[in-house]
């Protein structure tokens, strides 16, 4: 029996949490708040093939409900420096953030002098838009999501509606505007095997790292109601292996300014994982790094699973001319 779906409250926010981040070189007091909005533009599109955040959204919120779930998540959140407000689509688009609300929420943060990210789909990224809203706030960071710099993977493997070419010219128009820039970078779209994956993420962290002031890799985590998630139920997809975020941190840290990782899910059979016994020791190391920048604490325990991780990044295409995931034919299921 289907269980009753609860009703969405409008007017709080979806989550609101502290974090420690690296500002300009100096760990601060972060903010994170989690807008329930309309939703993403691209989710009638057929959206991304990895991105549930359309849960959070419903058409019954109105402008008001978003100020108010603005107000008192920032409430909770006491002294900051930093606050990023995301949404499950584009802060700077009107349709789901109104100009009133936006208005509302940067006028806040330079009352506070609070750096402010949000993040936008490229084609809302316009010279007018970013006048209007520098006019309010100067202290910005735009987050953009790439994903991949390969035209071919961004159209069939995750159907994200823009090419790169796009997002060269959103980044050209943030760096006009003097506000910084941080890109998505995803590791393991579906389609690819784990060494496509780990190639495509490299080439594109090196494609993105010299406009951004922080590259964010994101393995993907099998998100609720995506065509990611029906193919993980299939055995068509696994998530990437923590062997697999490694090796790209350690590959590209030399190329970027800042290069953060925190890999949602970690550890669980929906995220990036690896065979349970070494998945604690390495997420930890991720986040030390992140928070760091030391690439000497990015840690290699020896574990068994690396030979395993290291035969699939070797044969998964040959053997299987696709997708399939092919460490669960190998082991016992992990409930
Ligand atoms: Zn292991």
């Amino acid at each position: 029996m289907a269980r009753p779906r609860k009703r969405k409250d409008c007017s709080s926010a979806a989550a609101a949490w502290r974090e420690r981040e690296l500002l300009d070189k100096k760990l601060v007091d972060a903010g994170v708040v989690i807008l329930r909005t309309t939703g993403c533009s691209h989710f009638h599109q057929g959206a991304c093939s990895m991105c549930g955040y359309n849960i959070e959204s419903s058409d019954d919120i109105k402008p008001e409900d978003i100020k108010k779930q603005f107000d008192t998540a920032v409430a909770t959140l006491g002294d900051l420096q930093f606050l990023k407000v995301y949404t499950s689509g584009s802060f700077l688009d009107q349709r789901e953030v109104p100009r009133d609300v936006a208005n509302h929420i940067l006028q806040h943060c330079k009352k506070m002098r609070w750096k402010l990210l949000f993040e936008s789909r490229p084609e809302f990224v316009t010279d007018a838009r970013l006048d209007e809203v520098k006019e309010i706030h100067e202290d910005l960071e735009i987050a953009l999501g790439l994903e991949s710099a390969n035209d071919r993977v961004l159209a069939y493997s995750i159907n994200k509606g823009f090419t790169a070419a796009d997002y060269v010219r959103a980044a050209e128009t943030i760096e006009r505007h003097g506000a910084a820039i941080r890109t998505y970078v995803l590791l393991k779209p579906p389609f690819l095997t784990e060494a496509e994956a780990v190639k495509d993420a490299v080439a594109t962290i090196r494609f993105a790292a010299k406009r951004s002031a922080a590259v964010s890799l994101n393995p993907v985590n099998v998100q609720r109601g995506t065509l990611v998630e029906k193919l993980w139920r299939n055995w068509a997809y696994r998530p990437p292996w923590l062997w697999s975020v490694l090796d790209v941190l350690k590959s590209t840290k030399g190329d970027c300014v800042r290069l953060i990782c925190d890999p949602t899910g970690g550890g669980s059979e929906r995220g990036a994982h690896n065979c349970g016994e070494c998945d604690g020791v390495i997420l930890d190391s991720i986040r030390a790094f992140s928070i760091s920048q030391d690439v000497g604490k990015l840690g290699s325990p020896d574990c068994k699973c690396k030979e395993t991780w290291k035969t699939i990044m070797d044969v998964e295409g040959f053997v299987s001319g696709g997708t399939v995931d092919l460490q669960r034919f190998f082991r016992p299921q992990r409930t």
